[in-house]
This record gives C-alpha cells, sequence and structure tokens, in this order.
C-alpha cells in the first residue's frame, strides 16, 4: 500500500477540517507534510502538533507575527511562513505527491497554478480558480497531464457518473442544489433578511462565504461555470435542479436518456475521500445512504426571478472573455457588504449585475489580464454597494 503525501492549503476551513477527517481515519495511506491557514493560528498549531506537520504557512501577517511568538504551541523544529510567498511553499512542497486546494475565494489561484507548475496531483475545492481563470488553469493542467480531482460536492458526483465515458455520449450535466434556507421564501420575506438569517445552512455546515453564496445560489452560478471548464461543457448543456435533500450530489444525462446519479449523505469527506483516493476506493469516514428508512428525494426548477445570481452566472458564462471573473469578483464584494449590514439581502444581486453591466469585456490573453479584470470588477462593484447602500 502506498502512502500518499498531502499539502493542505485551507486547512482550518470548513473543507480543510473535513479533509483532516479523512486523514485521521486513514493515517497509514496519507501523511499529512504542510499546512497553511489564513488567520486561525491556533487552530494551525494544533493541527501541525496532531499530524506532526514541518511545514506551516499562517497567510495574514499579524497572525504569523503571533504564532512566531509562540514556538512551543507547535511541534519541534518546524518552519513557520506567510503571506502569498508561504502558500506557494505549500504549495509546491518537494516531499508532497498532492495539493489540496480549499482556500476560499480568489486565493487560491497562484498556488493552485505553482502546484500544477510543480506536477503535483490537485484536489480543488476552490471553484474561483476556475471561475475567474479556468482557461489557463485548465490549460497549465493539460500541459502538465494532471487530472484535476473535483471536490467540490457536486463537481465530484459528475465526475464519477462520468468516469471513462466519451464526451460524445453525454447529453447534459445535472447540478443539484439545495436551494438554500429561503427556497420557499417570498420576495416581501427576502426583503427582511438579516446576516444572521443567511449564515445557516440547514443541510452542509460551510464556512459563511459559501453558505450565504449557497442562499442566493451566486454559489449554484459558479458552480455552473466550474462545471463548464472542468468538463468542457456548454451553458445550455448544464442544467440546475433544486434537491431540498441534498442526498443526490449531481447527476449526468446520456444521449441515449440514461440518467446517472451519485448520492451520499450530505458530507464533504465523501466527494474528499474519492479525491484523495481515486481511482481507489477505501472505507468511508461516515456510512452510505440508508435505503431502509423512508427516503423521499425531491427534484423541481430553480427560480430565477427569485433568485437572479444564477441567471447572472449564467450570463456571465455565455459572455465568456472575463464574465466569471466579473461576477466572481462582484459577488465578493458584495458579501461582505450584506453581512456588514450596509446593503439589503436582495441587493447582492443588484451588485453583481450593476458590476456586469459596467466592466467592458474582453478576451484575456494572460493570467495577468485576468488579474487585473478581478481588481476593476471589484472597484465597479464597490460603487455598486454605495449606489445600494441604505
Ligand atoms: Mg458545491
Amino acid at each position: 500500500m502506498s502512502l500518499k503525501r498531502i499539502s493542505l492549503l485551507g486547512a482550518t476551513g470548513s473543507i480543510g477540517d473535513s479533509t483532516l477527517q479523512v486523514l485521521r481515519k486513514n493515517p497509514d495511506r496519507l501523511k499529512l507534510v504542510g499546512i497553511a491557514g489564513a488567520r486561525r493560528w491556533r487552530e494551525l498549531a494544533a493541527i501541525a502538533t496532531e499530524f506532526n506537520v514541518a511545514e506551516v504557512t499562517v497567510y495574514e501577517e499579524k497572525a504569523f507575527a503571533e504564532a512566531v511568538a509562540h514556538p512551543e504551541l507547535f511541534p519541534k523544529g518546524v518552519q513557520l511562513y506567510r503571506g502569498m510567498e508561504g502558500l506557494l511553499h505549500i504549495a509546491t512542497l518537494p516531499q508532497a505527491d498532492m495539493a489540496v486546494i480549499a482556500i476560499v475565494g480568489t486565493t487560491g489561484l497562484e498556488p493552485t497554478l505553482a502546484a500544477i507548475e510543480a506536477g503535483k496531483q490537485i484536489a480543488l475545492a476552490s471553484k474561483e480558480v476556475l471561475v475567474l481563470a479556468g482557461k489557463f488553469v485548465m490549460k497549465a493542467a493539460a500541459a502538465k497531464g494532471i487530472r484535476l480531482m473535483p471536490m467540490d460536492s457536486e463537481h465530484n458526483a459528475i465526475f464519477q457518473c462520468l468516469d471513462r465515458e466519451p464526451h460524445k455520449h453525454v447529453e447534459k450535466l445535472i447540478l443539484t442544489a439545495s436551494g438554500g434556507q429561503f427556497r420557499d421564501f417570498t420576495i416581501s420575506q427576502m426583503e427582511t433578511i438579516r446576516p444572521e438569517d443567511a449564515l445557516k445552512n440547514p443541510n452542509w455546515d460551510m464556512g459563511p462565504k459559501v453558505t450565504v453564496d449557497s442562499s442566493t445560489m451566486a454559489n449554484k452560478g459558479l458552480e455552473v461555470i466550474e462545471a463548464h471548464w472542468l468538463f468542457n461543457m456548454p451553458n445550455e448543456r448544464i442544467d440546475v435542479v433544486v434537491h431540498p435533500q441534498s442526498i443526490v450530489h449531481s447527476m449526468v444525462q446520456f444521449v441515449d436518456g440514461a440518467v446517472l446519479a451519485e448520492l451520499s449523505p450530505p458530507s464533504m469527506t465523501f466527494p474528499i475521500q474519492h479525491s484523495l483516493f481515486y481511482p481507489e476506493r477505501i472505507g468511508g469516514v461516515h456510512t452510505a445512504v440508508d435505503f431502509s428508512q423512508c427516503l423521499r428525494l425531491d427534484f423541481r426548477a430553480p427560480d430565477v426571478e427569485r433568485f437572479p445570481a444564477l441567471a447572472l452566472a449564467r450570463r456571465a458564462l455565455v459572455q465568456g472573455g472575463i464574465g466569471g471573473a466579473i461576477f466572481n469578483a462582484a459577488n465578493e464584494v458584495a458579501v461582505p457588504a450584506f453581512l456588514a449590514g450596509r446593503i439589503p439581502y436582495l441587493s447582492i444581486p443588484k451588485v453583481i449585475e450593476r458590476t456586469l453591466d459596467r466592466v467592458s469585456n474582453f478576451e484575456p490573453g494572460r493570467l495577468e489580464d485576468v488579474i487585473s479584470a478581478d481588481g476593476e470588477a471589484r472597484c465597479l462593484a464597490t460603487e455598486a454597494v454605495k449606489y445600494f447602500e441604505r
């Protein structure tokens, strides 16, 4: 049995936590060799101690300084790094076989590309990486002969359903969505949604940004764009269906009309263990769906009137060029503005729409073009937030 050595970027986040559960269950198969987190340095110290990790990055300056002042909380001989340089170091550790990229937002882009360049296997949970720069990331991976393992539950499900089927056999991808906690709200109920309401998801335990994105369906919008890049599918062949139970994680419909689905309880450990061990399968952290219990699976079409973020993401995808980057940047500006109480809940998609209207699109020739477009979109989104401020 071979031992796979893992570097984990985003170790203190929700995906990081589920990844650690899979590592704990498989100590003779998986070895953690490097970890990175943004600011929760005490948690990083605890993880480093538990897994005896010698290479640790604390991304944020202040947290890094505090970590350096407390060497006694880390294992003996630990090396501490900071900033983007530190993320790149962990992403490209010579002793790692695989880099798990689970950083929220666009910070994961450079480390992902560096890990590909270094020839690492990649397990990707940061959907923003593909939404922002799918064209460049997929090209870089193809050039190195690396298959990106999708850790996002929907994309991992599609990967499993597609396994070894030729592209021409596929009619369409069907992404499932929980629909978020407001799926049955009327527009007038949605007007009064407060930040604390949007931070609760009944099915999935996720970080705050993804939880809000899930409630607005901006998350599903990002996932449509992500699916486009991962599986080389156009917008019109990627369906979204609301499935409140979050048991069917996504489906693939083939040209003969057959539909394959992947079912498991809503825990991220399922897609994570699949990504880490593929093509092998091993005993899971959690048990499978129990069909002896009364199991109800509902499906319905999403309502883009109440959840316009999904339609806006499709508009961005069809636009092409830097559309995905604009959508993502505007959403990343709008969500914190809502959480800070600056704009109402229903203004999140309005900020995205106004930003999409105002940024002029173009086909990026280089990665730098995408990064500067991301910056410009953030400036315009910040102006849009001011426009919609209460
Ligand atoms: Mg997902």
